[in-house]
């Protein structure tokens, strides 16, 4: 039976759970331990797949096509666990199982409630992410805010679990805030108090705080919390405001958290090893010596966590590369209002992220077509992808007014467009091509430089695919099809030969590059931008 650290937050959302989740996960991992995380999320959708990016922020894929909470990108990055479909879970998925249960007759005439069925239907979901599998620790994130009225199931739930489980086999880690008033000088513990008072309400103890600061807090403050909130005084950890998000797994250990939790989950103490950790990824992201400006082209701009994984992974790639990348985040909608050339002209790369509808289309297609005529290095992901095809037929092969029949049904030219089996799809949540797919590389090509290896597989989150009616026309016209399926069906990667570095995928590579293992194609995508900075400035 595995151990259970179950984690929630209080005071306001938005104090980084995930981070804090993914941080000791990976604290736990350096001690030798096998781990596991999952996310509990209390809205009612049964994933996020079918939500608004502005909402929600970016949908992650797993390798087994989940549609899953973004959180689980930074459990992905911290740590080496692989996660499928279990590791998130959502009420909307727990009373979809509890109705359909119903529906059949399994609960034999009784009443179906709250308690117990929805909680006996959540302790399982828990117990299910670790089943068959070799772990000894899981660590279990409770979304949303101490207080929430739609969080009390799960709250419910996890009491009970707790109690089943016994002392010393599961502890509760809340995070709440501590915040600093400029007037008075001095940080409040009053919300934590409060927080941690909402939670043994409804019968949870937690027995590590962990507190979100501006700065660091005096021995005296944690004393207080301490004695306030019922908990160990070295149980009170701290965390200040950070250059970089890598960093929180090493402010943890230095605090002893490890140890900490070892203790409360009666485990024999393990030294744990974070140099790595510290030399490769924290030192290296926090003094580069050189820099790019890289510009992000897509529509949900505004929002920093709609594009996460993407700004994660080009940092990554800035750590391997040894400069400081800097995004220059552009509505491409503003750029359909004006030129691509005062937006771009500037910049060392250019990248089109993943999207959705037509709306900014036009703009995301000039900023490619600036990229291409200019010879700037350019990234296209998944609807980037999609949109550099349309450019270079439309531009190239002059096939004019060449779209995808996601945005012009009547396309004279349809070089993206949907497969039979998409078109009688009628349900929208959960049906798009997902998850892993084998992809077969073309030799001599930028992608296959990259991967260095013909077989590779990546995750995928689409409907529409390159239109293989189009495949031999744009291929004499100067486009190379680098990436195919297996079976040659689907064309996954596309690439200009006479352009400094000009890669565009199906797929979705900012799923899997991690901070000490960059993802080749960003890798090469930034070494490119930095000659073409280098280029630059030698020009002026
Ligand atoms: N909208 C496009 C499709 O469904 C691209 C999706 C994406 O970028 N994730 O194929």
């Amino acid at each position: 039976m595995p151990k259970y650290i179950f984690i929630t937050g209080g005071v306001v959302s938005s104090l980084g759970k995930g981070i804090t989740s993914a941080s000791i996960g990976k604290l736990l991992e350096s001690k030798g331990l096998k781990i596991t995380i999952q996310k509990c999320d209390p809205y009612i959708n049964v994933d996020p797949g079918t939500m608004n990016p502005f909402q929600h922020g970016e949908v992650y894929v797993t390798d087994d096509g989940a549609e899953t909470d973004l959180d689980l990108g930074h459990y992905e990055r911290f740590t080496s666990v692989p996660l499928g479909k279990e590791n998130n879970i959502t009420t909307g998925k727990i009373y979809d199982s509890v109705i359909t249960k119903e529906r059949r007759g399994d609960y034999l005439g009784a009443t179906v409630q709250v308690v117990p069925h929805i909680t006996n239907e959540i302790i399982s979901n828990i117990k299910k992410v670790s089943s068959g599998k070799d772990i000894d620790i899981v660590i279990c994130e409770i979304g949303g805010t101490v207080g929430d009225i739609e969080s009390l199931p799960f709250l419910e739930a996890i009491r009970q679990f707790k109690q089943y489980m016994g002392r010393g086999n599961a502890i509760n880690i809340h995070l709440t805030l501590v915040p600093y008033i400029k007037a008075a000088e001095e940080v409040k513990t009053k919300p934590t108090q409060h927080s941690v008072g909402k939670l043994r309400e409804i019968g949870i103890q937690p027995e590590i705080l962990i507190c979100r600061t501006e700065k660091p807090i005096s021995k005296k403050v944690k004393q207080k919390i301490a004695l306030f909130c019922n908990v160990d005084e070295d149980a009170v950890i701290d965390t200040p405001d950070v250059k970089d998000i890598y960093e929180i797994p090493l402010l943890f250990q230095e605090q002893g958290l490890g140890k900490i939790i070892l203790r409360l989950l009666e485990l024999r103490y393990k030294e744990g090893d974070l140099s790595e950790w510290r030399d490769k990824v924290v030192k290296r992201a926090l003094h580069p010596t050189k820099k790019v400006v890289i510009a992000v082209v897509g529509k949900y701009i505004e929002l920093n966590d709609a594009y996460k994984s993407i700004y994660e992974s080009l940092k990554h790639a800035g750590v391997e590369n040894d400069a400081k990348v800097e995004i220059k985040k552009i509505d491409s909608e503003d750029i359909e209002e004006k030129d691509a050339d005062s937006f771009l002209k500037e910049v060392d790369g250019i990248l089109v992220p993943g999207g959705f509808g037509s709306r900014g289309i036009e703009g995301k297609i000039a900023a490619i077509k600036f990229a291409r005529e200019n010879n700037i290095p350019f990234f296209g992901i998944c609807l980037g992808m999609q949109c550099a095809v349309i450019e270079f037929a439309r531009n190239v092969c002059k096939l004019k007014k060449a779209h995808s029949t996601e945005f012009d049904k009547s396309t004279p030219f349809p070089v993206i467009s949907l497969l039979e089996e998409q078109k009688r799809v009628k349900d929208m949540g959960g049906t798009m091509r997902l998850g892993a797919y084998q992809c077969r590389l073309k030799k001599a090509t930028r992608t296959y430089g990259a991967y260095g290896k013909e077989k590779i597989s990546e995750r995928h989150r689409h409907r529409y695919e390159f239109d293989t009616h189009y495949k031999r026309s744009m291929e004499k016209d100067g486009l190379v099809i680098s990436g195919t399926s297996p079976d040659l069906r689907l064309v996954e990667v596309v690439e200009i030969k006479d352009h400094p570095w000009f890669v565009a995928c199906q797929f979705h590579p900012e799923f899997k590059s991690k901070p000490d293992n960059c993802h080749p194609l960003f890798r090469d995508f930034i070494k490119a931008s930095l000659i073409h900075e280098k280029k630059d400035k030698a020009k002026k």
